[in-house]
C-alpha cells in the first residue's frame, strides 16, 4: 500500500462527506516544500557513508511546520510526505497553532555507534538549518530518534545561528530545555483518550485484555500506563517478534527482560509468536504502536478486537479502516490517538519561548484537557456525518484548516522572500 496515497484517500473521503471547498482540499494535497539531500558521514572505520535525508514542509497555514524526524532503513520521500501531511491534520485536530512537517534519514540507526549517530544528526542540521527555526519549522523525535539526538540537534543549530535556540526542536532531555512529561506523552495522550472513550460508553477497565504491537517509546509506555490503570496486557511485540500470555504479563518485567535479552521475545512468563500472529490474536483492545501499514486488506479479516488504538502513524490502511468499522470495530485514529506527543512538544516549545518551566502536574492537566476536547469534537462530527472516527478526525481538522485559509486570504500558504533559498 502506498502510504501517501492512503493519506490522500483519507483526506478525499472526509472532504466529500463535509462538502469541503475544493481549493482547500487541493492546497492541502500538495506539500509546500520538499528538501532532499545526501549526508556524507564519516563512519568509525574511516570510510565515508552517504545517507539520503528528507525534510518535507507540508503546510504552515496554522503555524510553523511541526513534526519529527525518523532514522529508519525504509525511509523514502513518499513516506515522509505522508507523515508530514498527517502532522498538519494532527496539529489541527489538537487545535495547537502549528502546521505540519516531517523529516527522515534512510539509515539503520540500530547498527550505528553513538559517534556515528551524532555526526549524522549534526550533518542533518547543517543541511536543513536555513529552512527551520523556532518560528518556522520545529522538528522532534520519531522512530529511532532519541532525546539525546534532539540535544545534539539543538546544540548544532544554536552553534550555526550563533544563538541559544532551545525552541528549534522538541523532545529534548530536561537538562537542555525539555519538558516534563514529553517522554511518555504519546502513550499518555492515547491512554487519556481510551479512558474517556470507555467512560462515555460505560465500559469497565477490569478484565479488559490488551495487545500492544511495538515496544518503542510509544508502545512500551502505553503497556506500562495501561497496566497501571488496571488493563490486562496479554501480548506485546518489538521488531524481532512478539510474546503472549492470555493470563496477563507485567510490562515492567518485560522491559527488564528486553534489556537483558535484546528483545521482548523469550520473556519467562510468555510464549513467543511473530508480529503477524500477535495482532491476529483475540483481545479487547489492540494498540498499534509500531509503524505504518500493519492492518491492511490482507489481514483485516483476521483481526479479532473491539477497539484499535493507533499510537503509530498510519498503521491501518483506508480499506481496512472502513472494513473494520463496518464490522463494529472502533478504530481510534492516529491523528487523534497519538497527538499527545506533539501536544506536549507544543508545551515544551512554549516553555522554551518563555524560559519558564512547568511542573509535571501542569503538563498532565493541560494534556488531558487537549486530548478530551479533541475527542469530544471528533465524536460530535462523527455523530453529525455518520462516518468512521478517522473520517470525523479529518473533518475536525479540515474544518479548522479551511476557516484559517479563508481568513488569511489568497496569500496564505506562500512564503515570499527567501522561500526558495
Ligand atoms: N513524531 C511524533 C509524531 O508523529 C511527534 C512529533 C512532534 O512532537 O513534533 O506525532
Amino acid at each position: 500500500m502506498n502510504f501517501y496515497k492512503n493519506t490522500l484517500t483519507n483526506m478525499n473521503k472526509a472532504a466529500k462527506l463535509m462538502d469541503l471547498d475544493q481549493e482547500t482540499l487541493d492546497t492541502l494535497s500538495h506539500p509546500q516544500k520538499t528538501l532532499m539531500v545526501t549526508l556524507p558521514v564519516r563512519m568509525d572505520d574511516g570510510h565515508m557513508e552517504y545517507f539520503e535525508a528528507y525534510r518535507v514542509q507540508h503546510s504552515e497555514l496554522r503555524g510553523p511546520f511541526k513534526g519529527g524526524i525518523r532514522y529508519f532503513p525504509n525511509v523514502d520521500l513518499n513516506e515522509i510526505k505522508a507523515l508530514a501531511t498527517e502532522m498538519t491534520f494532527k496539529c489541527a485536530v489538537a487545535g495547537i497553532p502549528y502546521g505540519g512537517g516531517k523529516g527522515g534519514v534512510c539509515c539503520n540507526a540500530k547498527e550505528m555507534s553513538e559517534g556515528e549517530l551524532e555526526r549524522l544528526t549534526r550533518k542533518y542540521v547543517q543541511a536543513v538549518y536555513q529552512i527551520i527555526g523556532p518560528n518556522h519549522d520545529i522538528p522532534a523525535p520519531d522512530m529511532y530518534t532519541t532525546p539525546q539526538m534532539m540535544a545534539w540537534f539543538m546544540d548544532e543549530y544554536s552553534r550555526l545561528v550563533n544563538q541559544y535556540s532551545p525552541g528549534v526542536v522538541t523532545g529534548k532531555p530536561i537538562e537542555v530545555g525539555g519538558s516534563l512529561g514529553r517522554g511518555t506523552a504519546t502513550a499518555q495522550g492515547g491512554a487519556y483518550i481510551l479512558e474517556e472513550y470507555m467512560k462515555r460508553h460505560n465500559m469497565e477497565i477490569e478484565g479488559v485484555k490488551v495487545i500492544v504491537q511495538g515496544f518503542g517509546n510509544a508502545g512500551s509506555y502505553a503497556a506500562e500506563i495501561l497496566h497501571g490503570m488496571g488493563f490486562t496486557i496479554i501480548g506485546v511485540s518489538d521488531s524481532k517478534g512478539g510474546v503472549y500470555n492470555d493470563d496477563g504479563m507485567d510490562p515492567f518485567h518485560i522491559m527488564k527482560s528486553k534489556k537483558e535479552k535484546g528483545s521482548v521475545q523469550n520473556y519467562d512468563e510468555g510464549t513467543n509468536c511473530t508480529n503477524e500472529e500477535l495482532i491476529e490474536k483475540s483481545c479487547d483492545i489492540l494498540v498499534l504502536a509500531a509503524m505504518e501499514n500493519q492492518v491492511t486488506e490482507e489481514n483485516m479479516k483476521n483481526i479479532k478486537t473491539k477497539i484499535i488504538l493507533e499510537l503509530a502513524n498510519g498503521p491501518t490502511t483506508a480499506e481496512a479502516d472502513e472494513y473494520l468499522s463496518k464490522q463494529g470495530v472502533v478504530v481510534i485514529p492516529d491523528i487523534l490517538a497519538n497527538s499527545g506527543g506533539v501536544t506536549v512538544s507544543y508545551f515544551e516549545w512554549l516553555q522554551n519561548q518563555q524560559a519558564y518551566y512547568w511542573p509535571e502536574e501542569e503538563v498532565q492537566t493541560k494534556l488531558k484537557r487537549v486530548m478530551i476536547e479533541s475527542l469530544v469534537r471528533i465524536l460530535d462530527f462523527q455523530n453529525k456525518h455518520k462516518c468512521t472516527m478517522r473520517q470525523a478526525a479529518y473533518i475536525s481538522a479540515f474544518d479548522r484548516l479551511d476557516k484559517t485559509k479563508k481568513l488569511r486570504g489568497s496569500g496564505a500558504h506562500l512564503r515570499c522572500k527567501d522561500y526558495y533559498k
